[in-house]
This record gives C-alpha cells, sequence and structure tokens, in this order.
C-alpha cells in the first residue's frame, strides 16, 4: 500500500496510453479528448518531458502543434530519446516540423502563410518499398479530404528516408510518413472539428498503428478506481471532503463511498447564500439517494453575519466567503475526526477529497514557452496546507463530460449529471450590492421561478448557466394602483461550450414575457425584470 500519496495504479499503467507531448498549442488537449472519445486512453505531459522520467511506456507518442519555429535558438525540442523506445510517433504541425528538424534540419519560413480550410490529396504508395505501413495513416480517407491548417513554417525537403503521403497547394509535405519505422508527420490539425475526417487519422495512428487497446470505458474506469482508492486508502484509512451539490463534488463522493463507504466523510456547508432549498435539496440526494455519508453545517448566519455592510467590492465578498468556509470545514474536519477517533475501526483522518478535473491539471503542466516556468497546480479550493491532509484527487484524469459519463455510470440522477455550474460564493456574487437575508430571500425566489421555467421550457440541457440577478437600483412601477419602488431583477443566461467565450441565450418573447409575469407577481420586492444581452467577453458570466 502506498501511504506517501503516491498513486498505485494510475490509468497510463492499466490501459494502453498514447502520449501527447505538448508544445503549446491551443488544441494540444483535444488531441487527448478525441484519442478518449476513441475509446483510447491518452495522456499529455509538457514537450521537456524527460522519456527517462517516466516509469511507464506509451503505446504511442504525439507530437502537438505550437506557437514556435523549430529553427528559433530557444524552440522547445523533444527530448530525442523518443526516437529510442521503438514506439509510433505522429507529428502534428510543429510536431511535424519537429520531427523533419530532427532527422534533416529541413525546416523554413514559408512564403505564404496557410491559414483555414486546405483541401489534402492523398498520395498512396502501396506495398512496394515502405512495406505498405506509410498507407495506413489515411486508411478509409478519400484521396482529397478537407483539411485545417494554420502554419507558416514549411519544409525545404523531406528528411532521408521519408517519403510524403499527402500534398496541399501550398504544402508539398502535408503529410510525410518513414519508409521502414512507424513515424509520420502531417501538416494539418486533425484534432479539430474543421477537419472532417481528423478523427480517422487519429483512429488510424492509435489503433491501426500504435495497436492501442480501446478499452478506455467508464465501467472499466469505475471499477479500477475504486480499485485505487481502496488501495490508496488503506483499510481503516479515513478522507473527508467538501460536497456542494454540484457535478464534480457529487461525482467524486459517490466514487468514495463505493471504494471505502462510511470511512469517506462528506461535508455539505450551508452557507446561507445557497438557492432556494437548496441544502435540504442536495442532503436528501447524497444521504437517502446516493447513501453517503454525510454531515451539514448550517453556518448561513455566521456567513450573513460577516457579509452584512460590505456594498463595494466584490472581491470582498469572495474572500469574506472563502476564509469563512474553511473556518467551518477545519471546525467540522475536527469534530469529525474526534468522533471517529471513539470508533474501534476509525483510522485517522489523513486524506483530503477534492475534485480536480483533467483540463485543471492540463492548465498547470501545458507547455507556456521556452522561458516560462511551469505553473505548480493550485491547491484545494483554497483549503489551507497547515491541515496536514493529502490530497485524493480521483477525478484528476477526466474531462468535464467523461465525469457526467462517470456520473451516470455511479446511479447520479440525470437531472444532477447536467446540473448548471454554480459558483463557490454561491447567490452572494449574484446580489449586487449588499447581501441581506432579505435581498438573499428576493433573489433566490427570482432565481428559482426563472429556472423552473426553463426547465418547463425543456431549454435547461441547452443552456449552459442561467439565473436570476438582483441588481442593487430600485424602479418605479404601479401594482394595484399604488405606485411602489421596488427592485430590478436580471435574468442571465447564455450558451456555450467550454466557459471561455458565451453569448445570451436568445429566448422567445412570450417566455420571457411568462417569467417576467411570474416573478414581478410572485416575489415581494420585485416590480421590474430586465434580460441581460451581454456576450462573454466583453461580459463576464457572473455579474460580479
Ligand atoms: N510555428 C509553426 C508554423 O507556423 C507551427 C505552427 C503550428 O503548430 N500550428 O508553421
Amino acid at each position: 500500500m502506498a501511504t506517501d500519496g503516491s498513486d498505485p495504479i494510475p490509468p497510463h499503467k492499466t490501459f494502453d496510453t498514447i502520449l501527447v507531448l505538448d508544445f503549446g498549442s491551443q488544441y494540444s488537449h483535444l488531441i487527448t479528448r478525441r484519442l478518449r472519445e476513441l475509446n483510447v486512453y491518452s495522456e499529455m505531459l509538457p514537450c521537456t518531458q524527460k522519456l527517462a522520467d517516466l516509469d511507464w511506456t506509451p503505446k504511442g507518442v504525439i507530437l502537438s502543434g505550437g506557437p514556435y519555429s523549430v529553427y528559433w535558438d530557444d524552440a522547445p525540442h523533444v527530448d530525442p530519446a523518443v526516437f529510442e523506445i521503438g514506439v509510433p510517433i505522429l507529428g502534428i504541425c510543429y510536431g511535424l516540423q519537429e520531427i523533419a528538424w530532427h532527422f534533416g534540419k529541413n525546416v523554413l519560413a514559408g512564403e505564404k502563410r496557410e491559414y483555414g480550410h486546405a483541401a489534402l490529396k492523398v498520395e498512396r504508395h502501396g506495398d512496394g518499398e515502405a512495406g505498405g505501413h506509410v498507407d495506413k495513416l489515411f486508411a478509409d480517407i478519400e484521396d482529397d479530404a478537407e483539411v485545417w491548417m494554420s502554419h507558416g513554417d514549411k519544409l525545404s525537403h523531406l528528411p532521408e528516408d521519408f517519403i510524403t503521403v499527402a500534398t496541399t497547394s501550398n504544402a508539398p509535405f502535408a503529410g510525410m510518413a518513414h519508409k521502414t519505422k512507424k513515424y509520420y508527420g502531417i501538416q494539418f490539425h486533425p484534432e479539430v472539428t474543421h477537419t472532417p475526417k481528423g478523427k480517422v487519422v487519429l483512429k488510424n495512428f492509435a489503433v491501426n498503428i500504435c495497436q492501442a487497446k480501446t478499452d478506455w470505458t467508464m465501467g472499466k474506469f469505475v471499477d479500477q478506481e475504486i480499485e485505487r482508492i481502496r488501495k490508496l486508502v488503506g483499510d481503516k484509512g479515513q478522507v473527508i471532503g467538501a460536497v456542494s451539490g454540484g457535478v464534480d463534488s457529487t461525482v467524486a463522493a459517490k466514487l468514495m463511498k463505493e471504494a471505502i463507504g462510511d470511512r469517506f466523510h462528506a461535508v455539505l456547508v450551508d452557507n446561507g447564500v445557497l438557492r432556494l432549498n437548496e441544502a435540504k435539496q442536495v442532503k436528501e440526494t447524497l444521504t437517502a439517494g446516493l447513501g453517503i455519508n454525510l454531515t451539514v453545517i448550517d453556518a448561513s448566519d455566521r456567513f450573513l453575519g460577516r457579509l452584512k455592510g460590505v456594498t463595494d467590492d466584490p472581491e470582498k465578498k469572495r474572500k469574506i466567503i472563502g476564509n469563512t468556509f474553511i473556518e467551518v470545514f477545519q471546525e467540522t474536519a475536527k469534530k469529525i475526526a474526534a468522533d471517529a477517533h471513539g470508533s474501534p475501526s476509525a483510522g485517522e483522518i489523513e486524506w483530503l477529497l477534492q475534485g480536480t478535473l483533467y483540463p485543471d491539471v492540463i492548465e498547470s503542466i501545458s507547455f507556456k514557452g521556452p522561458s516560462a516556468t511551469i505553473k505548480t497546480h493550485h491547491n484545494v479550493g483554497g483549503l489551507p496546507k497547515d491541515m496536514n491532509l493529502k490530497l485524493i484527487e480521483p477525478l484528476r484524469e477526466l474531462f468535464k463530460d467523461e465525469v457526467r459519463e462517470l456520473g451516470m455510470n455511479l446511479g447520479i440522477p440525470e437531472d444532477l449529471v447536467w446540473r448548471h455550474p454554480f459558483p463557490g460564493p454561491g447567490i452572494a456574487i449574484r446580489i449586487l450590492g449588499e447581501v441581506t437575508p432579505e435581498q438573499v430571500r428576493i433573489a433566490r425566489e427570482a432565481d428559482a421561478i426563472f429556472i423552473e421555467e426553463i426547465r418547463a421550457a425543456g431549454l435547461y440541457r441547452q443552456i449552459s448557466q442561467a439565473f436570476a440577478a438582483l441588481l442593487p437600483v430600485k424602479a418605479v412601477g404601479v401594482m394595484g394602483d399604488k405606485r411602489v419602488h421596488d427592485q430590478v431583477i436580471a435574468l442571465r443566461a447564455v450558451e456555450t461550450t467550454d466557459f471561455m467565450t458565451a453569448d445570451w441565450f436568445p429566448f422567445d418573447g412570450a417566455f420571457l414575457k411568462k417569467v417576467s409575469r411570474r416573478i414581478v407577481n410572485e416575489v415581494n420586492g420585485v416590480c421590474r425584470v430586465v434580460y441581460d444581452i451581454t456576450s462573454k467577453p466583453p461580459g463576464t458570466i457572473e455579474m460580479e
């Protein structure tokens, strides 16, 4: 059993793995995504990775694109050992140029940049001199294929022992392959959706050329992961973790429950700024529904007490909520540990569960440039190091949609699995201005109506995030023949795939009319409803 926090059976030791070495392209992680969609496990590491430092051998290696030019003095280069481990290599864009550079120093700036769609012509060689393997990369792809390019450099000529397997009008070496070794390079990007047959190219490489097994399935991952957690924690170990009712923490918690039962202690801190009835609903779903050992701490008064009078600075709200959360969580952890000590089968609480996802891991390791230092991974949603707990991160290899799939696999209800993201500081940052119990009531009730109507209209899944915010202004209205001076609710609903950019959702007028009517009629203190039609950028998704 590993007690030092090292991972006894990481997925790259159990599944055939394609290693993606990242040269800093904005698409690098998509290569890993696409491979996993093909049920081939893949991991990404920075291009500076020394092969000798890996204690596992990939089935194949992909060199990603990147913003550099291989002939620059400070350009990043792959560890030459990659050409000695005897596995197939595919270079994509910068990766192709890197392979060419390694074998022939034959890359230079082209006269013409090539950006966008290009028509690829595949050249097949049959079983001749090159033994047939060179044609495998473009198997099941027509001779004319549409691809997407983004490059300015080009090969002056092929390196020795390579042959051309594809061309475009601007790139005579759009695809190349080594005559005897399984080394391939392509100038276009197969990982982006603008290359319609890109996934076939990646499949040809991973499955047909590298012979990687297509066994990366959630069912299998669950079994492995449960086994892994048991080994890691041991048969007495105790784990604590905060849950929020969001998909990541719920899935992580359920996985822990499956692995170690009640030795996983989930903590839900009611900070007074959760959504309407949320603490109660989360409690029901997690305990009665999923059988998770959950402690709910109602600390609303403490949070709201500290938020009183904070009117100007949204960052201050975030800090107060973050710090108070840590305080409450630590107190609760101490209590749970004290109780657990009383029980004869219990060990110390030495582990902290964290719902880190692969994009966070990638963000922390991705290659930012020859001079840039590689960021260390940000820690535990602000939990302090002096808690002296070791981290357990069962989702750290997964992308968001894989977490959802895993959630479904673990029997988590569908509407929870597809829940919109909800910020840590809760509706405190959706109440612009001072957060008081009365403002919380108004924001909550309006939000509940908005979300209820979105669900009723069948739009919840189409929308990525939606909420009602309370503006710190008053407007005049006439209600029941009486002049009122009441508050304004702003509705926000956005569509996005990555939350980096987003656009407002185009509701039809009848829908907005209904929601507005209901909010004004049912929520005391509101006399107007407006809809936020700002995209991101320049807006953000949340309002504070
Ligand atoms: N910098 C290289 C070029 O312009 C590679 C670009 C890329 O990988 N997208 O050709």
